[in-house]
């Protein structure tokens, strides 16, 4: 009573803290992937013990998220280690349908599928995707130093495209790469002046994964973590931003101050495709002793936010 009372008190501090979403996100296809993004177990350039993967069947993937459901996710997002989905037309047309029947579950669908083309998010669109997540991962100016095998501009050429099919848009980053301030900074900048706020941003902290380029990184602290959630919650005020990837390592009081600091949303789940994720005992017991409420599933979240995120445009600076 007493805890709830004064986490009460401490979240009316802030105004978007009380409701949280619970997404889950599955690998529905694993490793072996063509990319050389320096930080992931799943590309086959690096020896991280991932092995590469079938598409899963649809009776694995309906079984995952209806047990996502009854844990309380309102959101299932559905990644495939693949640099796109060119040429896998057999394979994109199953996720077709695992979008059509997750949604008809009367949950939030996201997939984060690669790079995409222009007809292909129209397709994901028809078949009831609420979101596609593609992140930029970083600054423009600290990119190359991560991946090489995508550029920037391929990357927000297919936010381009998700966004035009009238999706909502997921995009964010991790930090603890070995970027500098200023690419944080950048980051969030790129997101902040798309031409419409992303409705949802992950902040990712890196998780080093031995035999990956990036294995020696020392863990981001969690005043970085928070820094970031806070300034990601100023700059694009109306978006659901997302406590994703090394919350593993964070503890309850830490994430508490994640959320005050402006993030409204977690991956729960066993694991964040491939890497460990929180248990989920712990983070039921973390939405009870924090006063945290579940958020509902949205389904008009795109057509709210459009015209709310306009608006928000004008809260943030351009560079010009
Ligand atoms: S982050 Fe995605 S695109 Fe990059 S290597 Fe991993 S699975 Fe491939």
């Amino acid at each position: 009573m007493t805890s709830n009372l004064s986490t009460t008190l401490l979240f009316s501090i802030s105004s978007s803290m009380e409701e949280v979403q619970q997404c889950t996100l599955l690998s529905i296809k694993t490793g072996g992937c063509s990319e050389d993004c320096s930080y992931c177990p799943q590309s086959s350039r690096y020896d991280t013990g991932v092995k590469g993967q079938k598409l899963m069947t649809k009776d694995a993937v309906m079984q995952a998220a209806q047990k996502a459901k009854e844990a309380g996710s309102t959101r299932f997002c559905m990644g495939a280690a693949w640099r796109d989905t060119i040429g896998r037309k057999t394979n994109f047309n199953q996720i077709l349908e695992y979008v059509k029947d997750i949604r008809d579950m009367g949950m939030e669908v996201c997939c984060t599928l690669g790079m995409l083309e222009k007809h292909q998010a129209i397709e994901l669109k028809k078949a009831g995707l609420t979101a596609y997540n593609h992140n930029l991962d970083t600054s423009r100016e600290f990119y190359s130093k991560i991946i090489t095998t995508r550029s920037y501009d391929e990357r927000l050429e297919t936010l381009k495209h998700v966004r035009e099919a009238g999706i909502n848009v997921c995009s964010g980053g991790i930090i603890g790469l070995g970027e500098a301030e200023e690419d944080r900074v950048g980051l969030l900048h790129t997101l902040a002046t798309l031409p419409t706020h992303p409705e949802s941003v992950p902040i990712n902290a890196l998780l080093a994964v031995k035999g990956t380029p990036l294995q020696d990184q020392k863990p981001v602290e969690i005043w970085e973590m928070i820094r970031m959630i806070a300034t990601a919650r100023i700059v694009m005020p109306k978006a659901m931003v997302r406590l994703s990837a090394g919350r593993v390592r964070f503890s309850m009081p830490e994430q508490a101050l994640c959320f005050l600091a402006g993030a409204n949303s977690i991956f729960t789940g066993e694991k964040l495709l491939t890497t460990p994720n929180n248990d989920f005992d712990a983070d039921q017991l973390m939405f009870k002793v924090l006063g945290l409420t579940p958020k509902a599933p949205s389904f008009h979240e795109g057509e709210a936010n459009v015209s709310e995120a306009e608006s928000c445009q004008e809260a943030v600076s351009h560079s010009g």
